[in-house]
């Protein structure tokens, strides 16, 4: 079948359930526009029923790619022509490239987070790093850190056999041991008083519910930790103030969403976006926009 052009203009986008909220379209078409690109990226609300014909679409509307946020990132492995290898591992695309009708899936949230935590100065390499929840995110982080060379990793999951199931996904590729633990008082505690890096990988502290306690007390944190919040909304969470507050160094994760984004746009373009640029246009958009959705 030909590809079908939609005039002169390249059409990206996000497929999702639900992605009204999400901030990637403001994010890229602000870097389409500060690079000069006549391209537009659009949020596509695809059912987890509509996934295939969705993505087999993509050669015939003529569009270069799509990120793919929450239900479909573990769903469109199925759907695809080829995987790269660390979409594989992690078990989950977020972006697709479509080259002359074949659809390519690679995962850039491991490498964004690493991107962040070099543009941070933080090298990983040697820390004994802690992670808070034992999701998607926290999948795509483990393997991020266990390519890293990290001396030890722990995994704190209110699931134990979810934190397991990661350990056991990393434990060969990681230089230093790799535990599950389960998440009770008592071993947050033990955990986090070793750590160089804590990575929050829950939704706790996420908008609208900013207002609860953050998922770790931040007086557990130990003095020089690092301490990393992957919620993006809001961009600075009470986990972040609380330790910034300490004198510690923490970030939230609204720099990751801009570096897996930036990941994406070269993989889309050829061309490397300004990062900067794509944080402030994200910030603007989570400032405008409504609850309840957390969608990338
Ligand atoms: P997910 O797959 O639903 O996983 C969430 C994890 O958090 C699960 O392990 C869950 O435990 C655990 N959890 C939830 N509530 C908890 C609580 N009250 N106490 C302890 N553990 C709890 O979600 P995800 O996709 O990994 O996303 C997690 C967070 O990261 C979200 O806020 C998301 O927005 C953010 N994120 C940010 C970026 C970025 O670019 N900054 C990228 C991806 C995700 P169970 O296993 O028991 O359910």
């Amino acid at each position: 079948m030909k590809p079908a052009t939609a005039g002169a203009t390249i059409l990206v986008g996000v497929f999702g359930d639900p992605v009204a909220h999400s901030v990637s379209p403001a994010m890229h078409n602000r870097a389409f526009e500060a690079l000069g690109l006549d391209w537009c990226y659009l949020p596509f609300h695809v059912s987890p029923a509509d996934l295939g014909v969705a993505l087999r679409a993509l050669p015939v509307l003529g569009l270069r790619g799509v990120n793919l946020t929450i239900p479909h990132k573990e769903a469109a492995l199925a759907h695809l022509d080829s995987v790269e290898e660390t979409a594989r591992l992690i078990g989950a695309v977020n972006t697709v490239v479509q080259e002359k009708g074949r659809l390519a899936g690679y995962n850039t949230d491991a490498a964004g987070f690493l991107d962040t935590l070099d543009e941070a100065g933080f090298d990983p390499g040697g820390a004994r790093a802690v992670l808070l929840g034992a999701g998607g995110a926290a999948r795509a982080v483990a393997v991020a850190l266990a390519g890293r060379d990290v001396a030890a990793l722990t995994i704190i999951g209110r699931t134990p056999a979810r934190g397991e199931a990661i350990a056991e996904l990393v434990r060969r590729r990681c230089r230093g041991p790799v535990t599950a633990v389960a998440w009770t008082p008592a071993a947050v505690r033990q955990e986090l008083a070793g750590a160089d890096l804590v990575v929050n990988a829950t939704p706790v502290g996420m908008y609208p519910r900013g207002a609860e306690p953050p998922p770790v007390p931040a007086r557990w944190l130990p003095e020089r930790v690092f301490v990393y919040d992957l919620v993006f909304n809001p961009p600075a969470t009470r986990l972040v103030r609380a330790a910034r507050r300490r004198g510690l160094r923490a970030m939230g994760g609204l720099r990751m969403l801009v570096c897996q984004g930036a990941r994406a746009f070269r993989l889309w373009t050829g061309r490397e976006p300004p990062r900067d640029l794509m944080e402030a246009a994200g910030r603007r958009a989570l400032r405008a926009r409504k609850p309840p959705a957390d969608t990338v």
